[in-house]
């Protein structure tokens, strides 16, 4: 039987030359594989008190809205600035050169709620990082943040699970 992994394509020296970027287009488009990425990220938080997914712009939105549908919870993006039309909090990241902001409404969770984080690839983690902090600055607890690849030599993994987060990946790339 194929793996999640078996349907992610990688296109080397993508955006810039060096880089093999792990392309989940192809997982995406494929009924068998869709379905087995989103049931296996959900897996361990299944029965679990979580009140919304959160989705990290943009193959979390496509992620995250199944999750969340798949779970019976709401979902809420976390979106680059800009984006959002209501009044929002922001969060700035580094980026390997300069610097990102990313936003979220500030209605969009309340004190108290519970949300599982999902996006595609975890790589520094500093994506992550800052919608982690969103999510907490508004009073949300993190249960847990799912992705589908994890990039172990670029320390995302570790660096979350050393904040105390629980980190769930489906497929890893040395
Ligand atoms: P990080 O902030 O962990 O360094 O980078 C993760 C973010 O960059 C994610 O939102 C992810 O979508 C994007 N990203 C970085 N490299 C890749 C890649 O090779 N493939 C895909 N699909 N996304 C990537």
């Amino acid at each position: 039987m194929k793996t999640v992994q078996d349907y992610i394509r990688t296109i080397p020296d993508f955006p810039k030359k060096g880089i093999q970027f792990r392309d989940v287009t192809t997982l995406f488009a494929d009924p068998r594989g869709f379905r087995m990425a989103v049931d296996q990220l959900l897996h361990p938080f299944m029965g679990a008190p979580i009140d919304l997914v959160i989705g990290l712009e943009a193959r979390g939105f496509i992620l995250g809205g199944a999750v969340a549908h798949q779970l019976g919870k709401g979902f809420v993006p976390v979106r680059k600035k800009g984006k959002l039309p209501g009044k929002t909090i922001e969060q700035a990241y580094a980026l390997e050169y300069g610097e990102a902001v990313v936003e979220l409404h500030d209605d969009a969770i309340k004190a108290g709620q519970r949300v599982l984080i999902v996006d595609d690839l975890l790589a520094t983690g500093g994506t992550a990082e800052a919608g982690i902090k969103l999510v907490e600055r508004l009073g949300g607890v993190v249960a847990g943040c799912a992705f589908v690849v994890d990039l172990p030599d670029l320390g995302g993994r570790k660096r979350l699970e050393d904040m105390g987060h629980a980190v769930h990946v489906l497929c890893e790339y040395e």
